[in-house]
């Protein structure tokens, strides 16, 4: 038996989350957001009128931040903020914080502790070529910009939000450059990494893609839970 790691990095949208999520109750392992990090940080930043430049306060918020993953919701000290953190507010902020370089290092910490318990299945943006460059496993997704926006409206729609598509477009756009751009940990393919292109994939299709991706190389009996 051993732990494994299987890394789902990628833009917004292309269904990384879903995917992780039915993958490692599938396997029977932990799932993690590590996004959920970036975003709690920023919606705590905002509610204390932090500002971008405040890089000390930033990063305290981070040290002392401890989430929980309870199914479908993201605790932060037992209070559900699944919903705050997906605003357009937070989305919008969100990768002018994760810049932030002292900060990505302290949640990069906090991220790897997670081995610890057992195999995990997380999705982000740099765990296959930052936080976990050793993973057993390590996908890419990649998708249409139209369909990767359809996808985020309905996840804001599930939330009780209602924007318009052309919203989402820019923002999305705006986070990817953000993101792809920034000088410390940027979004890209790990060399290793299988790409998987969802535009036309459903759900079902994506989980067991990967699923017996995993399974042609590790016994479903060797994996730690
Ligand atoms: O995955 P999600 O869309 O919730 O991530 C929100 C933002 O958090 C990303 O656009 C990115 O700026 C940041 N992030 C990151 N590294 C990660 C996960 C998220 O920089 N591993």
């Amino acid at each position: 038996m051993r732990n494994i790691v299987i890394a789902i990095d990628g833009p917004a949208g292309t269904g990384k989350s879903v995917t992780g999520k039915l993958l490692a109750s599938k396997l029977g392992i932990q799932y993690i957001d590590s996004g959920a990090y970036y975003r709690a940080i920023t919606y705590l930043s905002i509610i204390n009128h932090i500002k971008l430049n405040e890089i000390n306060k930033i990063n305290e918020i981070a040290r002392n931040l401890k989430l929980n993953f309870d199914g479908e919701n993201i605790m932060l000290n037992n209070v559900n903020i699944s919903k705050e953190m997906r605003s357009l507010e937070v989305s919008n902020r969100v990768s002018l914080l994760a810049k932030i370089k002292p900060l990505r290092e302290i949640i990069t910490e906090k991220l790897r502790h997670y081995k610890e318990n057992g195999s995990l299945v997380m999705d982000g943006k740099d765990i296959g070529t930052v936080v976990f460059p050793d993973a057993d496993f390590k996908f890419f997704f990649t998708s249409d910009i139209n369909v990767r926006a359809a996808r985020r409206q309905q996840d804001l729609v599930d939330y009780g939000y209602r924007v318009q598509i052309d919203k989402i477009v820019n923002e999305i756009n705006k986070r990817d450059e953000i993101d792809m751009t920034r000088e410390d940990s940027p979004l890209q393919k790990a060399t290793d990494a299988i790409e998987v292109d969802t535009t036309f994939m459903i759900i079902e299709e994506q989980v067991d893609l990967l699923y017996k991706t995993i399974l042609q190389s590790v016994n479903l009996e060797d994996i730690k839970k």
